[in-house]
């Protein structure tokens, strides 16, 4: 037989006087010390290195779930929920993301419908793409009425906003684009051609994504901090494609 004896001492003083002492919220044993009157946890959970944040951040774009996270790297899902808020805090504004503005671009628009935890709740993601560099210029989610329409227009930084663009026939851009630049067409024009193709994209790559996590988080927060993740992602990769176009 192999017996092995854990002396615990006071993680304050080092004392091993010391005593059992009920358990905290999330179920660790605790401890007192005689000696120095400390309350504290027995034995301190192992916190995460930043390598494997990093890994399982990696992953998770991935497509993987968070339950195979979960088993895979013994990490909780309330912990990595955690990591995805903390990195979503870090990100750039998506302003910060674009290439300046090019006086004869144009933007294109449309919206997309994506849900959030059950398919009658629907939620509208719209977005406005730049034709010339194909960055996403302002995004948001919401419904399909004017005043998210109107988000999305103040959301356009200014020197965006003097571009001309175009929209299905979708009644709200009309109230809210500027007649004098903006148009609706039909499909077939190929004037949002490019917002089409995008939307493509992100359904490839972000449709498994979002609705496996929504599948547990049940939360439109994810939904805004994984969407604004892949996007603010995407316009970094067309900026540094542009930038080894032109150097
Ligand atoms: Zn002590």
């Amino acid at each position: 037989m192999i017996q092995t004896i854990i002396t615990h001492k006071c993680s304050r003083c080092g004392s091993t006087n010391i005593v059992k002492n009920g358990h905290n919220k999330s179920g660790s044993q605790q401890y007192y010390c005689k000696d120095c009157h400390a309350h504290r946890v027995l034995e301190p959970k192992r916190k995460h290195t930043s390598d494997t944040k990093e890994k399982v951040l990696k992953v998770y774009k991935e497509r993987a779930s968070l339950r195979g996270l979960e088993r895979v790297f013994h990490v909780s899902r309330t912990t990595i929920l955690s990591w995805l808020r903390e990195r979503a805090q870090q990100l750039p504004t998506l302003q910060e993301t674009l290439l300046p503005v090019q006086g004869d671009d144009v933007l294109e628009l449309d919206e997309m419908w994506s849900f959030v935890f059950k398919k009658d709740n629907k939620r509208w993601i719209w977005t406005a793409i730049s034709r010339k560099t194909r960055q996403i210029v302002a995004f948001v989610i919401g419904d399909r009425s004017v005043k998210t329409c109107r988000r999305l227009w103040q959301r356009l930084p200014a020197e965006y906003r003097e571009l001309h663009s175009f929209s299905d026939f979708w009644e709200a851009y009309k109230k809210v684009f500027p007649k004098e630049t903006h148009r609706s067409v039909g499909k077939e024009t190929g004037e949002t051609a490019h917002m089409e193709r995008w939307y493509n994209t992100l359904r490839q790559r972000l449709a498994r994504f979002v609705r496996k996590t929504l599948s547990f988080s049940k939360s439109e927060v994810y939904h805004h901090i994984v969407l604004k993740w892949f996007i603010t992602e995407y316009n970094l990769e067309r900026r540094h494609a542009l930038a080894s176009l032109t150097t």
